[in-house]
């Protein structure tokens, strides 16, 4: 089943309105196996909103308009769509006696516009608004022999929202396939385009089952989605597609059930019985900050030490002022000498240190910014990389958190 949500309203396509309802409508769609195919924003304009109904009958099983049920001459919704379905409004007498009502118990006169508010699609069921004085309207009909189910709600979310789930979710749930679905988010540590060069052979020969890739602060999340008339059916799909995905990607793989890196990394951490320290210069503790933000991760993080100084890179992480004199604060040796000084000072299993320039000034033709090193030390070996990394100065430190991480990962693995 396909779904198009059309928002109506001038005010919609200024700077200063935003279309929030197709947000709430697409999850709940998206929930029932409805999958929306087209969002389409139009102003109160009757051709412009005559054509994009017409459009999205041709287009989408589901038609959910929303705005311009008001009383004013610019809420224009109800008409246009009886004109681009070719059929007729009538006027609805209970409507009308109630909006008489509603304005006398205020003591007020109704403006004689308000009774637009009672005009009704043929064949349409009324939706009452308990929110607001315009209800909605629910139509099952026909376009070119295709079953079309229309929705005219309420602009606005205060009123669209609980209309739509007492009255429109309930009767959608009737006439829609039963649908279940099954989710899987795998969490790479890979760049974006690669990991879509790798798996894209893969997925695409897959198509039941909706791959999306999403890339956010170093990881990348690949988020597998299929739906099926039975449960088993749509799991087994992602799993076997996970599976595959898993092998073809192997180490890059941080995670299958959704874990974030830092999690994953406690979690090994732990297996081991082992601890970890940290020696932060560029990352200014960002590295400790993702570690310390899962729950428990006392058991087997014991602490670190910011040292953006040169100073403070002898004083606490115990590095060689001489080494730094010689390599630079910005290099491998330095880096391991953090990671390893940290480790030996805490008594730590594991020790990590990020040194580098997170600009956007302080970059040489030879160590530019977006240069770091990141180094593990276990007291027998270590493990230094070099990152030259892009973009602005809150990236470049969470990339070298994340590289952190991924180093204590892979070593763990
Ligand atoms: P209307 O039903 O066209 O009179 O809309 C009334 C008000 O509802 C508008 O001024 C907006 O503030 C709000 N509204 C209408 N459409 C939307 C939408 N798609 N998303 C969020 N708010 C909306
Ligand atoms: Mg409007």
């Amino acid at each position: 089943m396909k779904a198009e949500i059309i928002a109506v309203g001038s005010e919609l396509l200024t700077p200063f309105r935003q279309d929030t309802n197709s947000l709430f409508l697409t999850e709940r769609l998206n929930e029932l196996g409805v999958e929306v195919h087209f969002k389409t924003v139009v102003g109160d304009s009757r051709a412009d909103l005559v054509a994009v109904a017409r459009i999205a009958m041709t287009r989408a099983d589901i038609v959910i308009l929303m705005g311009g049920l008001g009383p004013t001459e610019d809420d224009l919704t109800r008409e246009c769509v009886a004109e681009a379905l070719g059929i007729e409004l009538h006027r609805d007498p209970e409507i009308i006696t109630e909006l008489y009502k509603r304005f006398a118990e205020r003591r007020m006169k109704m403006p004689e516009n308000n009774t637009r508010q009672a005009d009704v699609l043929d064949g349409a069921v009324l939706l009452r608004n308990p929110n607001g004085t315009a209800p909605a309207q629910w139509l099952q009909t026909n376009w070119e022999g295709d079953r079309r189910y229309l929705m005219l709600l309420p602009g606005p979310p205060q009123e669209l929202k609980p209309l739509f789930d007492s009255q429109c979710l309930p009767r959608l749930k009737e006439v829609l396939p039963p649908q279940f679905i099954s989710k899987r988010v795998l969490k790479v540590a890979m760049g974006e385009s690669a990991c879509d060069a790798r798996i894209a052979p893969l997925y695409t020969k897959v198509p039941n089952v909706q791959t999306t890739i999403l890339a956010h602060g170093g990881e990348v999340e690949i988020h597998l989605q299929s739906r099926a008339d039975r449960q088993e059916e749509a799991e087994r799909r992602v799993e076997e597609l996970a599976g595959e995905l898993e092998e073809e990607l192997d180490d890059c793989v941080i995670s299958s059930g959704g874990e974030s890196l830092e999690q994953i990394v406690g979690y090994y951490l732990q297996m081991r019985g082992a601890t970890l320290a940290v020696a932060e210069s560029c990352s200014g503790g960002m590295m400790a900050e993702r570690i310390t933000s899962v729950p428990g991760s006392s058991r087997y993080f014991l602490g670190g030490a910011v040292v953006y100084s040169n100073e403070l890179k002898t004083k606490l992480a115990g590095v060689p002022a001489k080494l730094i004199a010689e390599h630079g604060a910005v290099s491998r040796e330095v880096a391991v000498a953090l990671a390893e000084g940290i480790r030996e000072r805490t008594k730590a299993t594991f020790g990590v240190g990020i040194t580098g320039i997170a600009g956007p000034t302080g970059g040489t033709p030879e160590k530019p910014v977006g240069l770091v090193y990141i180094a593990l030390s276990d007291g027998k070996d270590n493990e230094v990389v070099e990152r030259r990394l892009h973009g602005d100065r809150e990236r470049i430190r969470l990339w070298a958190s994340f590289t952190g991480l991924d180093l204590i990962r892979r070593k763990l693995i």
